[in-house]
């Protein structure tokens, strides 16, 4: 071991650069940009490939210019991928430009911070030389000495030059920790900042799309919301699930009879009667007029009538009044099972043809497709 090696920096300045270190800087960063990803992680096959490419800069530790590069790559291609997000053009702009410039800052910060750490462990290897030589030259000198007084006078002049030295050492390399560590508090506390800002405006995105997708009369998922939720299943394909369509019977009657309004809130009821009944493995949406969509994950296509057919009777049981009279209500179910790496449209279209049988059949019944 060197002999500077055994000079320890500043008790104050050593804690506070353990506190920060390049890496965090880089796992910061690259959270940072896993948040961003997510922005647009629902909306497109592009997003999906930048959060891998992102995940793999973290775990590749690549060097700073081929992380820059990257990170400057990946940043111009999700400034693209904003642009044909719903969120309209100036905000996306102008929140990727903010981003790009705070990069950049973080960037030139950083090979700041670098160049610091390389003049710091340059002077270290210099001192450690100086060392050595001084060294060298007392036990040359002792060698030579005549008597105990030259070599005492000797050593203590040696010494009182490397005492001299490693002040001047310690104090190049607090200065140096010291300039670093702030450096890189200063980085933190804006990646800390750029990251809540992106929590904020991924949370409002995530709230946009909720309500793009929402039925405004039940409060169920809307039609797109529907196909949003067949193109899950069709990609996770749980197994078993089934894929139904309920459609309320003779809806058009309760409208002429008893006015559009009851209708609404028969729609709103039957809506929350069936949310409430089901449980987490149920997904119900509101297809259009009064036809639902429903997806039944890990039951069976017989587990599943069943099901259907208790839920039906106590749809028919449910007491419905309106001004003070009585709404009578049925629904009926097609119902089929959508198995492995098959189509969900096509099951869809199973179903539908199952529930027009249901209402052949006279309705207020359970029918399975195949
Ligand atoms: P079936 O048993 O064969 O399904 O008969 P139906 O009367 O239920 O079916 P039809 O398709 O003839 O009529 C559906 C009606 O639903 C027609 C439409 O006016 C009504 N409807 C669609 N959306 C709404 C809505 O949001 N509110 C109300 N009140 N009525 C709606
Ligand atoms: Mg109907
Ligand atoms: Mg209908």
């Amino acid at each position: 071991m060197s002999v500077s090696n055994g000079i320890a920096p500043p008790a104050s300045t050593n804690s506070k650069t353990s506190v920060v270190k390049p890496d965090d800087f880089n796992h910061i960063l690259i959270d940072t940009l896993i948040h961003v990803c997510h922005l647009s992680h629902s909306t497109s096959s592009v997003a999906n490939e930048l959060f891998e490419q992102i995940l793999q800069l973290g775990y590749a530790r690549p060097n700073q210019v081929i992380f820059k590069l990257k990170l400057k790559k990946i940043l111009a291609q999700l400034k693209a991928q904003y642009r044909s997000t719903n969120l309209d053009e100036q905000t996306q702009v102008e929140y990727l430009d903010a981003m790009h410039s705070k990069i950049s800052d973080f960037e030139s910060e950083f090979t700041y911070a670098n160049e610091l750490t390389q003049q710091s462990s340059q002077h270290r290897a210099e001192f450690s030389t100086q060392l050595a030589n001084s060294i060298d030259e007392i036990s040359d000198d002792v060698t030579e000495a005549e008597s105990l007084v030259d070599i005492k006078s000797q050593v203590s002049a040696y010494l009182k030059q490397i005492k001299v030295d490693v002040k001047d050492q310690s104090e190049k390399e607090a200065q140096a920790s010291s300039q670093l560590a702030g450096l890189l508090a200063t980085m933190q506390s804006q990646l800390t900042n750029l990251q809540q800002q992106t929590l904020a405006y991924s949370a409002q995105l995530k709230q946009k799309d909720k309500l793009a997708q929402t039925d405004s009369l039940t409060g169920l998922p809307n039609r797109q919301g529907c196909d949003d939720a067949l193109r899950k299943i069709q990609k996770s394909q749980p197994q078993p699930v089934c894929i139904g369509i309920l459609d309320i019977d003779h809806f058009k009657k309760i409208n002429d009879n008893f006015g559009h309004i009851a209708g609404d809130k028969v729609l709103q009821l039957v809506a929350r009667f069936i949310q409430n009944n089901m449980d987490d493995n149920f997904f119900i949406g509101r297809w259009g007029g009064e036809e639902f969509l429903l997806i039944i994950e890990h039951q069976t296509i017989q587990d599943a009538y069943k099901n259907l057919t208790n839920l039906l009777v106590k749809i028919a049981q449910l007491p419905i009044q309106y001004k003070e009279q009585d709404i009578p209500l049925t629904a009926s179910i097609g119902v089929t099972e959508l198995p492995l790496n098959a189509d969900a449209t096509d099951a869809f279209d199973k179903a539908d043809v199952a529930l027009y049988y249901a209402k052949q059949q006279g309705r207020n019944q359970v029918q399975i497709g195949k």
